[in-house]
């Protein structure tokens, strides 16, 4: 069962990028530095947007590209939304009032 807690885990993001000081850009190598990016996740029934989640974007091409463990955290919040949302939805008025 989930519950809203689980979006505690947004607030841990920007520690576990603290964490990792230097990236170089998967694409071209070059040095890239801390940022923040908004992603778009299609749910299916709808989309999930998640705002400031921290990544690292390139100096030279603006890649962007988020840590593994990022990668995983945003992998949970995407299943926790998709719970939270076919529980929310199952509640229809007309036929339980
Ligand atoms: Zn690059």
């Amino acid at each position: 069962m989930y519950t809203i807690d689980d979006f505690r885990v947004l607030n841990n993001l920007e520690n576990i990028v603290e964490r990792r000081p230097s990236m170089k850009c998967m694409k071209c190598g070059k040095d890239s530095y801390k940022d923040t990016t908004t992603e778009a996740i299609e749910l299916g029934f709808g989309v999930l947007v998640i705002r400031n989640i921290p990544c690292y974007k390139c100096d030279e091409c603006d890649e962007i590209f988020y840590t593994g463990d990022v990668v995983k955290k945003i992998e949970q919040l995407t299943e926790a939304v998709k719970k939270l949302m076919q529980e929310l939805t199952v509640i229809d008025y007309a036929k339980v009032a």
